[in-house]
């Protein structure tokens, strides 16, 4: 793996939609997780997981902001993707951080866009890296064509 890139103006802007998104539809045990993608035309997509009572309906919030990405501009791509995730309210001392994608959502970022970077925590900051560095043996259903 490379040495992760610093964070720069765009990757801020980034993170701090994500924090916006969060920070408006947070809801304990609902909504505690906001993610942000800058589509390869530029535009930003914001999203906030669903939790579901039946929990394998539960969607991540990278997820929704690629489908409201889809909805509005069709298949344009993953710049890059951030999530993060909001404090709970036994968690006071705590603030809104930059938290790696799942493992399904690097399979489905991935998918969109082989080229994508995200935005991870490293130590006490952020940094940049390709989708494929976390993601080493991508699934695949049979040999690659
Ligand atoms: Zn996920």
């Amino acid at each position: 793996m490379k040495q992760p890139a610093k964070l720069g103006k765009g990757e801020t802007e980034l993170i701090a939609a994500a924090t916006a998104a969060i920070q408006q539809r947070y809801r304990d045990d609902w909504q505690e997780v906001g993610a942000a993608l800058r589509t390869r035309s530029g535009k930003i997509l914001t999203g906030v997981n669903l939790d579901a009572y039946l929990g394998r309906m539960a969607v991540c919030a990278e997820a929704v902001a690629l489908g409201r990405a889809i909805v509005e501009l069709g298949d344009s791509g993953i710049d890059t993707i951030v999530a993060v995730r909001h404090p709970s309210p036994g968690e006071k001392d705590q603030t809104i951080v930059v938290v790696s994608p799942c493992g399904a959502c690097r399979e489905l970022i991935f998918d969109y866009d082989p080229k994508a970077r995200v935005i991870v925590p490293n130590g006490k900051s952020s940094a940049v890296i390709p989708i494929a560095d976390l993601l080493p043996n991508k699934y695949s259903r049979g040999p690659e064509r």
